[in-house]
């Protein structure tokens, strides 16, 4: 899901999760059916009515086009989702929904991309660039540029490569394990017909089911889906829902198909974009934590720009804020 966010004094994380999304609907929309997102607006559910009324005063205040977010309340949102919901909130017109895998796939394929399997451990200096190779040292490639997008992998290989020494914020990004469960359509009268968010996520059918998401597992050493990730999932789902749905009150959890993996969280859970000042030549787009479909085609946008001497897509201080340090 790729909702965005709004906060009362739209802060840096709401201005770049706006500047995302609109970067990623026009970058994406083009793309064959399936890769491209699917606008089916998300509803946010506040969680009490206090967050509710505070919301209103500042959605007042920003005075956002209706189009891009309003304030609904309980009955707009059960009817904006064609399900009954357990509260109200606010509506994001353009709340998007992707296949990840089919978006993956759509962009690898565009000219000029060429995929050459490996795994990096190590990048150095090799003359006017960089060399990548791997851990028993054979160079997988050479060029004047690389990019490092690997999320938490990209601290191992810049440790290892001597390069973390100067990036205490990077030197903090971690690991965090999540998965998310398939819910049958049918459990939940068809599922809901935008994207429902809240405490947990609950997602429009997408043929193999509705994603309910999502769990956070500090300290994981492997990220799996299972019993007790399934009934957090299904907890969460059912917060959002209002009503009674005795198909989904009587899934088993553990007996769901499912997804799991690891998101990079570096601190305030903002990404690293940018040049490492100390290593010309070597990019970070990295730490995209729980929201990498809101950051990716943007920060891929800013470093073109940069590399082909074009105007920043983003504000100074956001691109600022964002760089590896
Ligand atoms: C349960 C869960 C639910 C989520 N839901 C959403 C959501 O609804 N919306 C959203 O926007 N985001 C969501 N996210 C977050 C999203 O998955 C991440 O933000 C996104 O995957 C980050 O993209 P990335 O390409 O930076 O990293 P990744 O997707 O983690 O990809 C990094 C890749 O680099 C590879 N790699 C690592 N090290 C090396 C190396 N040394 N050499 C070669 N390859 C290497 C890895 O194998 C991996 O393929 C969710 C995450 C989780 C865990």
């Amino acid at each position: 899901a790729l909702t965005p966010v709004v906060a009362r004094d739209d802060n840096a994380r709401a201005r770049l999760s706006r500047a995302g999304s609109l970067r990623a609907l026009a970058r994406w929309q083009s793309l064959s059916e399936g890769a491209a997102p699917l606008v089916c607006g998300t509803v946010q559910l506040e969680r009490d009515e206090g967050r509710s009324a505070a919301l209103a005063g500042t959605l007042e205040t920003l005075a956002f086009p209706e189009h891009w977010v309003r304030q609904v309340n309980r009955d707009e949102a059960s009817a904006l989702a064609g399900l009954p919901l357990a509260r109200g909130g606010v509506y994001f017109g353009q709340g998007m929904l992707l296949r990840p895998d089919r978006l993956i796939e759509s962009l690898l394929a565009t000219d000029g991309v060429t995929l050459l399997p490996g795994k990096v451990a190590r990048v150095g200096r090799a003359g006017t660039g960089w060399s990548v190779r791997n851990a028993a040292g054979a160079e997988l490639a050479r060029a004047d540029i690389v990019i490092l997008a690997n999320a938490f992998g990209a601290r191992a290989v810049l440790a290892d490569s001597g390069l973390l020494d100067p990036l205490p914020r990077l030197a903090q990004m971690h690991a965090l394990a999540g998965e998310v469960t398939l819910v049958p359509a049918q459990a939940l009268r068809g599922g809901p017909r935008c994207i429902v968010g809240g405490e947990g996520y609950l997602l429009p059918d997408v043929g193999a089911g509705c994603v309910a998401g999502s769990t956070y597992v500090h300290g994981a050493t492997e990220a799996r889906i299972g019993g007790e990730g399934q009934r957090v999932t299904l907890d969460k789902a059912a917060g959002l829902l209002g009503g009674s749905f005795p198909d989904f009150d009587s899934l088993e959890p553990g007996s769901l198909p499912g997804w799991a993996g690891w998101r990079a969280v570096l601190p305030g859970r903002l990404p690293a974009v940018g040049e490492l000042p100390q290593a010309p030549g070597l990019w970070l787009a990295v730490g995209y934590a729980s929201r990498g479909l809101s950051w990716s085609a943007l920060m891929g946008d800013l470093i073109a720009a940069r590399l082909a001497g074009e105007p920043s897509p983003l504000e100074t201080d956001l691109a600022q804020l964002i760089s590896p340090r």
